[in-house]
């Protein structure tokens, strides 16, 4: 599914498949039982040979887009899940898991022929029935609310789900239109490969990126597998020396095992170029070796010679085993000093750990039985619980998220590291890093944030806009009723939070807006010699082209109606002395920066010591006289304004529309002095689709150029785009964004 409608492509007339030339050996009906046998015993040959049947029978013959017969695909899913030694209701939900959506069958038939286990499961991966005239963003998002219900019911749905699209990523290539190949590879991007992460399952994850990254951004991917490969040859004998020098401590201590060298993914040196103020040649290990050893003692032996041999990075020593991750993952990681002082990461770990580290949750359900002890009882107590992880979605979908928000939300929180604080009673709080107390007072009890007037961090009021940090005790001060602040949703980073603000403002936002759409109408009416009295509001509303009055006046408030069109519309003979003037009533606001509190013809004015881009969080100073100024919450020269006088504004960004102004923001580049480095960084710029505004030597030297370009950009995350882009850049020493 996922893709599966706009993959079949059955030619008119076509008839069952008997042999497809272009058919690359899938696998056939004994192969799956015998893999599925060679783990699970007594599985039911059967029901796994029915399955089969009924899917090939069912997608009859339809083709995929490289010509395959259909039912190789839900083979080839079926495939993939016996890799992960999934049970046999699961493999066979992989095997039917397109014949719902796809074909004539339906869940009942599926339920009579499987059971209740097998139908659940393809449910869940099943979507809701298309009907015409749906907004196509709109479904998707429906889509994915319903998919994720599913899963928190039963986690084996997003286990289905990942083995679906990675078949559909690796024949992709496959796939006609470039534009849906595009889609296709950023949706996975954004939401399968972080969810696959979510619950451990690595292997999948991996692949999922490396295959879409290079489709969403194939420069970049490009630019960093180059220098990877530089960076390969230049060490080359430094590796094969390494890894002999780890053979031989490990001869010497007496353990025998497995060892892995192995480079970071394009993927993940992006990720950490983007999220992290690096640049590549600080990016250190990018080289790590795995330890796969028998036991835990051969474990720690491994490590205790290796930290004898080698200089160790303390800060960098994490031993996962005695307390694992979260998402039960366990392994030592240590880093050392190599030759040339080369950072050397070195992962020790058992097969077992070893094969939870790749396959995640997916591994419950060989190990439940067994003596590993990663049952889920246990593994839930310690903190894991994929499920409960993905349970905060589900919360915001009780907090009624319109699905295009919930979509939006989800695709944010699944990139955020954590934070850990604390309830003064000592509860532990996770939230993503960066969230405020608002945040936390949400995530604590939706009743606390409603009512939530100030924060005590620590012992000390704080302002709700700033981050919490690791440890930190947060006291929510609560008022006696909830209260919506609009301007809050800007203050908040979780979508739970955001959801509960938005659903707390709706009401009273539109009563507000209506309130102000009544009086500019009213004044509207006065001009032309009408008395609200003497209209009738139905008809209004119908001639102005709204369902109801009440719409219309909400249309006014937020000024995409004026109140002359308005007139003109409902009293076609009535002159408008004051058309002109009427116009002054709709100081349009401006363009990128909205706030609760603003006045119409409020004067407003982007801080130049930091440079605020749409997408940044931002505050308001009002400043007597001058107006407004807009600055960076992170700001240093906040701290210069005298607070007494509450000059805060606060405020936020308004969406912006197709075709709106963009901002200009500026990025400083450090690169070596060699010729063509200035075309080489156009060259990056452009490919990431910006407008370089205006390029400026800023210094020079005989080795190095210091660059300052102003970029066009729509938003702060598409600058840091622009500047990862750069550090990738075998020429680019550093890259930054400039403020001021
Ligand atoms: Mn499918």
């Amino acid at each position: 599914m996922g893709d599966g409608a706009s993959d079949i492509a059955t030619p008119p007339g076509a008839a069952a498949p008997s042999s497809p030339s272009r058919s690359r050996g899938f696998l056939r009906q004994y192969e799956l039982v015998a893999r599925v046998q060679a783990y699970q015993p007594d599985a039911d040959e059967d029901a796994l040979n029915r399955a089969y049947v009924f899917a090939t029978l069912k997608h009859g013959a339809q083709l995929r887009h490289s010509g395959d017969p259909y039912f190789a695909h839900p083979v080839a899913v079926a495939g993939l899940l016996t890799e992960l030694r999934m049970d046999e209701a699961t493999i066979i939900a992989g095997l039917l898991h397109d014949t719902v959506e796809d074909t004539d069958a339906t869940i009942d038939e599926v339920r009579l022929h499987f059971g209740d286990e097998v139908a659940d499961l393809v449910d869940g991966v099943t979507k809701l029935p298309r009907i015409s005239g749906d907004e196509p963003k709109h479904k998707q998002a429906e889509n994915f609310q319903k998919f994720i219900l599913a899963t928190t019911r039963d986690i084996r749905v997003l286990i289905v789900k990942l083995a679906d699209r990675l078949h559909n990523m690796r024949t992709i290539d496959f796939m006609p239109k470039p534009e849906s190949r595009t889609r296709i590879a950023r949706e996975t991007l954004e939401i399968y490969a972080p969810l696959a992460r979510r619950v451990g399952l690595t292997v999948f994850a991996t692949e999922l990126e490396d295959i879409a990254f290079r489709i969403v951004n194939p420069e970049a991917c490009a630019a960093i597998e180059k220098r990877l490969a530089e960076m390969v040859a230049d060490s080359e004998t430094d590796l094969a020396h390494i890894e002999d020098d780890i053979r031989l401590v490990m001869v010497a201590s007496g353990v025998h095992g497995e060892l892995k060298g192995r480079m970071k993914k394009p993927y993940s040196v992006w990720r950490k170029l983007e999220m992290k103020s690096i640049s590549f040649k600080d990016l250190g290990d990018v080289f790590a070796f795995r330890l796969v050893l028998p036991t835990v003692e051969d474990c720690y032996r491994a490590l205790g010679a290796a930290h004898r041999e080698w200089a160790v990075l303390s800060d960098r020593f994490k031993d996962y085993i005695s307390v694992p991750k979260p998402n039960g993952y366990r392994s030592i990681h240590t880093t050392f000093l190599g030759p040339g002082n080369r950072r050397i990461e070195l992962q020790i770990r058992t097969a077992e750990m070893d094969d939870i580290a790749e396959r995640g949750v997916a591994a419950h359900w060989t190990y439940k039985n067994a003596s590993y002890g990663f049952d889920a009882e246990a593994a839930r107590a310690g903190g894991l619980d994929a499920q409960g992880e993905l349970r905060g979605f589900a919360d915001m979908l009780a907090h009624g998220a319109e699905p295009e928000e919930f979509l939006e939300h989800a695709k944010l929180e699944m990139y955020r590291e954590s934070v850990f604080v604390f309830t003064p009673k000592g509860r532990l709080v996770k939230l993503p890093a960066g969230a405020t107390p608002l945040d936390f007072a949400y995530a604590v009890h939706t009743e606390i944030g409603d009512t939530c007037v100030g924060a005590r961090i620590n012992g000390v009021e704080r302002p709700l806009r700033i981050a919490l940090e690791n440890g930190d005790v947060v006291d929510i001060l609560r008022g006696a009723r909830a209260a919506a602040h609009p301007h809050w949703e800007g203050l908040v980073v979780t979508g739970r939070a955001r959801s509960a603000i938005r659903r707390l403002t709706r009401a009273s936002e539109r009563q507000e807006l209506e309130a102000l759409g009544r009086r500019l109408l009213g004044n509207a009416l006065k001009r032309v010699g009408l008395a609200p009295d003497d209209i009738n509001e139905p008809e209004i509303a119908h001639r102005a082209g709204h369902a109801h009055f009440e719409d219309l006046l909400e249309a006014i408030g937020r000024r995409r109606v004026s109140t002359a069109d308005v007139i003109a519309k409902a009293f076609p003979g009535v002159q408008d002395p004051a058309r002109a003037v009427e116009a002054a009533d709709v100081v349009p606001l401006p363009s990128l920066v909205v706030g609760a509190d603003l006045t119409a013809g409020v004067t407003l004015k982007l801080a130049e010591c930091c440079s605020p881009l749409p997408g940044d969080r931002i505050v308001g100073v009002h400043l007597p006289e001058r107006g407004i100024e807009v600055h960076t919450i992170d700001c240093q020269r906040l701290a210069d304004f005298d607070t007494a006088n509450d000059p805060w504004v606060d405020l936020r960004w308004k969406p912006a529309g197709p075709g709106e102004t963009l901002a200009v923001g500026r990025i400083r580049v450090t690169t070596a002095n060699r010729r063509g480095a200035l075309a080489t960084l156009c060259k990056a710029v452009s490919d990431a689709q910006a407008n370089i505004v205006n390029v400026k030597t800023v210094k020079r030297s005989a080795d190095f150029f210091d660059f300052d370009f102003d970029v066009e950009v729509e938003d702060a995350k598409r600058l840091t785009q622009i500047v990862a882009a750069l550090r990738a850049l075998s020429v680019v020493d550093s890259a930054d964004r400039v403020r001021g």
